[in-house]
């Protein structure tokens, strides 16, 4: 049932969406329970007839929108999360109502072309080879998939054999190294390939979860290094420059999950922390964290653009284009793809290099005042902040955890937990565009008031 046109249900849709964006400022961050309860009324058997248009939107609204969590806020600091750019999630939405695949360019030009543009500006943005190339992905996840599937049939390749036709029942085996504090994602993309978590050989990290590259064996026959830039807790990076040193020497493959910390690549300030990734191989980097793009959003990235399409490869059927220019169905695992490149694009073309390089020292800013202020308030910060990370303990493991649930209930603002080094510590990520001195200051008076408390 459609009573309505096309364009009164986006101007409708339009006009609820500013009003949710305009409440944030005052808004609770998590939802309240109520909210939350609320959405057993969506909870109802699959309508015999369909209802009218007016009336989803309405529901959607009024019962959806009050039991989101508001990480489009700026007062989010759990997990690593971007707040989204208004001009991306407006881009999103035309490029949404295109209802474009951005598989092939013969199915849509416009879509596989930003996606080109956008991808082009990322590999220059983080000052990779440039012949480097990509496609955009679900997340760093799948980036993870991506350019470890590359980088597992390049080393084999090189000693005769194809995953691609083959297999790998039989295959010589591949050391894959990778660090203690290696992140889960980067782990399940080793299991999906059938590479193995167990079986990687995993290497001592630091005080800050930095790799050791002393403690690498003698790298020989095919080899993955797993490199981690920005380290998911501490933020701190692997020496990416020594372990491709080491790497190139042997002619293994190396990996690099930059998730948020490869954008430290786009700022002068903090680049160095980062120096050596681009003599890596291939890189997985998130759009929808540091770079602020609406969810979902990643982007793989090979220094021969060839790995990837061999490691994607189908074999071809003759109904589909061979020609491999625009097609970025050839670089991914997916084939019907969403417009992905189109947000994007508008956040890069709204931001520019220097925006991107602000947003990065404005949120390292950030991390750095949480840090000040509650260093001077007695309590400790675990991590040497030098980038978006501060790991915060209350004292012992329970009073730590009890202060988090107490902030994670207040609601001005929303910090995670975690684990280290045997303690537990509350995790402050700052990585929303969103989030403004105010914000700071707010969230880290709730903090205090609530550790005191
Ligand atoms: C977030 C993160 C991932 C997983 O990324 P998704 O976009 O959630 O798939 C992997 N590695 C690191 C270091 C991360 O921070």
């Amino acid at each position: 049932m459609a009573q309505t046109t096309p364009e009164t249900l986006y101007l409708e849709v339009a006009r609820r969406a500013g009003r949710y964006a305009a409440e944030l400022a005052t808004r609770r961050v998590a939802p309240s329970p109520e909210a939350v309860a609320s959405l057993e009324r969506l909870d109802r058997p699959l309508p015999v007839a369909g209802d009218s248009d007016q009336s989803i939107l309405a529901e959607l609204d009024e019962v959806g929108s009050p039991a989101t969590v508001a990480t489009a806020s700026g007062r989010y600091f759990g997990f690593v999360i971007g707040s989204g750019l208004p001009v991306a999630t407006a881009a999103n939405w035309l490029a949404t109502a295109w209802n474009q695949n951005a598989a092939l360019s013969v199915m849509s030009p416009v879509a596989t072309r930003l996606e080109s543009i956008a991808v082009r500006w990322i590999r220059e943005l983080l000052e990779l080879p440039s012949g480097a190339g990509g496609v955009f992905t679900s997340g760093d996840t799948m980036a993870n998939v991506a350019g470890l599937a590359a980088g597992r049939n390049a080393v084999l390749r090189a000693v005769g054999w194809d995953v691609g036709r083959q297999g790998l029942f039989g295959a010589p085996p591949i050391t894959v190294i990778v660090g203690e504090e290696v992140h889960v994602s980067l782990l399940r993309a080793l299991s999906i390939l059938g590479l193995g978590r167990d079986r990687a050989v995993r290497i001592a990290t630091d005080d800050q979860g930095r790799m050791k590259p002393n403690e690498l064996p003698t790298l020989r026959g095919p080899t993955i290094i797993c490199a981690q830039a920005g380290n998911v807790n501490s933020g701190a990076f692997d020496p990416l420059g020594e372990l491709c040193d080491r790497a190139r020497a042997s002619g293994a493959w190396v990996h690099v999950d930059g998730a948020f910390g490869l954008w430290a690549r786009a700022s002068p300030k903090y680049r160095t922390l980062a120096v050596g990734a681009e003599r890596a191989d291939s890189w997985a980097v998130d759009g929808h964290k540091w770079l602020n793009v609406p969810y979902d959003s990643g982007i793989v990235l090979v220094r021969d653009p060839a790995d990837l399409q061999a490691a994607m490869s189908a074999g071809g059927a003759a109904y589909l284009p061979t020609s491999a220019e625009l097609d970025p169905m050839v670089y991914t695992p997916e084939m019907s793809r969403r417009a992905r490149g189109v947000d994007a694009w508008a956040v890069l073309r709204s931001l520019g290099r220097s925006g991107v390089a602000e947003l990065v020292e404005s949120a390292c800013r950030h991390a750095r005042r949480f840090a000040e202020r509650l260093e001077a308030e007695g309590f400790r910060v675990l991590n040497d902040v030098v980038l978006n990370q501060v790991l915060v303990s209350f004292g012992p493991s329970e009073d730590t955890r009890r202060v988090v649930q107490a902030i994670q209930r207040d609601g001005t603002c929303w910090c995670g937990s975690t684990v280290w080094h045997g303690t537990a510590a509350m995790r402050i990520s700052v990585s929303a565009a969103a989030t403004s001195d105010a914000d700071v200051e707010r969230a880290v008076s709730a903090m205090i008031r609530l550790a005191r408390g």
